[in-house]
């Protein structure tokens, strides 16, 4: 069997990882790809957003499966193309896709479909926003309704700051057209969680619950990034509180979904916020969190390509979804500078070592193959990920594995996983 990848950062490496550890599998393609794709399949350079040529290359290479790792190539139709082609597609269609690709669309369905998320209003033109904001007053949330690579959110303390960005995104359109609808809606107090499940447009099979770092330093200070690490399960979304949690956030979209006419087949994830009043959904994403994933497919146990092409296939009640008990925490090794702007070329050293740890992998993300070295080409450069019997042990071997690993530039935050550790005390 031939699989092509679509993506190029760590949660592609985990992807083709564990697809590569079912024996049916010959070919891993990855478009683009990275250093860590390129060890255990074949890069091919094409874009993740270049529609017409992931087709044609998976014709052209005759591949069997198509997994999409990012959002983009999901929301601009991807899946939709290969269905004309009947090629088979892990990843759901552009409309169900809007769940990620507009967030106005995102918390109509939620509101339609009974999930509880914040009070919000969807506008289309400045002056009103405006007035929403000065009638409602600060702290409030300010959202681009399109894609914005993380960008797009601004939580506002103040009337002036929600008034600045809605400016930003409708009338500067700083994010092109993303910006032409914002959402505006009440701030929500509290810890947040991903809840991530396989759906095959009716079943759900639930991942455990995982949490990520967004904030690029310690203590949650400085500027927002892709994400410096994950951990899973995360304590305060223990195991007992799965069901009931699916049954509020997961399975009403599906219902919603399928009722449309527009089965959800993929992964859905739920970004949640643990409120004083409970959980609320923040907001959905169509496709694996990247860091999330790498300690989520770590900790999988069944067989990835069969879960796969179960979801397509709408057969996912025939198969039992089990991760090992223990836990995973990856630390995101950075180049100096992410977010902003960051040196590349730096040569990796240590990942052989590091690797041959038992329990432990190292997802390449920001990195390519120069001259037989592994050399730095982006912000997030490696994922380091553990398994322990707890979450202590499991970050304290990330730790050390992250010691064994070096470039020029690098910094990573000490405290992945700490939040969930003072939770268990
Ligand atoms: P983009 O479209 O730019 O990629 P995103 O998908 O990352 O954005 P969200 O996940 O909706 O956007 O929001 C990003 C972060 O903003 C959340 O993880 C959360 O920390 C914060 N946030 C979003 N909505 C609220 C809210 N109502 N109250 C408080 N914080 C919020």
């Amino acid at each position: 069997m031939k699989i092509l990848v679509v993506g190029s950062g760590g949660r592609e490496h985990a992807l083709c990882w564990k697809l590569s550890q079912n024996p049916k599998v010959e070919e891993i393609l990855c478009a683009p790809g990275n250093g860590g794709t390129a060890q255990v399949g074949k890069n091919v350079p094409v874009k993740d957003d270049d529609i017409p040529a992931l087709v044609a290359l998976a014709k052209e290479e005759a591949v069997d499966l198509v997994v999409a790792g990012p959002e983009v190539p999901l929301v601009l139709g991807l899946s939709n193309a290969l269905e004309q082609e009947n090629i088979p597609c892990f990843g759901p269609n552009a409309y169900a896709a809007n769940l990620e690709g507009s967030k106005a669309f995102s918390k109509n369905v939620m509101a339609d479909a009974g999930v509880p998320t914040a009070p919000f209003r969807v506008f289309d033109e400045f002056e009103p926003a405006v007035a929403f904001i000065r009638e409602k007053g600060a702290p409030i949330v300010v959202k681009a309704d399109g894609l914005a690579a993380g960008k797009g959110v601004v939580v506002a303390t103040t009337e002036e700051e929600a008034i600045e960005a809605v400016e930003e995104m409708m009338v500067k359109k700083v994010f092109g057209s993303a910006g032409d609808r914002v959402v505006i809606e009440e701030t929500l107090k509290g810890e947040e969680a991903s809840f991530l499940a396989f759906c095959d447009g009716r079943n759900y099979a639930l991942l455990p619950s995982s949490q990520d770092h967004k904030a690029a330093y310690e203590g949650d200070t400085g500027p927002n990034t892709g994400g410096m690490g994950a951990y899973s399960p995360a304590p305060i979304l223990p195991k007992e509180k799965y069901a009931e949690t699916a049954e509020m956030c997961i399975r009403p979209i599906l219902k919603y979904l399928a009722a449309k006419g527009e089965p959800f087949k993929g992964v859905l994830y739920a970004g949640l916020m643990y409120t004083d009043e409970g959980p609320s959904v923040l907001e959905y994403n169509v496709r694996f969190g990247d860091p999330e994933c790498q300690p989520l497919l770590m900790r999988l146990e069944t067989d990835l390509l069969d879960i796969m092409f179960a979801c397509i296939e709408g057969r996912l009640d025939e198969i039992d979804v089990v991760s090992t008990q223990q836990t995973a925490c990856g630390v995101v090794v950075a180049a100096e500078g992410y977010p902003g702007s960051y040196p590349k070329g730096m040569e990796v050293t240590g990942l052989d070592e590091a690797d041959a740890m038992e329990g432990v992998k190292v997802f390449q993300a920001g990195t390519a193959m120069k001259d037989g070295k592994i050399v730095t080409s982006g912000g997030r450069v490696l994922c380091v990920t553990a398994l322990g019997d707890d979450l202590g042990a499991a970050q304290k071997r990330a730790y050390e594995a992250v010691d064994k690993v070096h470039f020029d530039k690098s910094f990573y935050r000490r405290d992945i996983a700490d939040k969930g550790l003072k939770r268990l005390k």
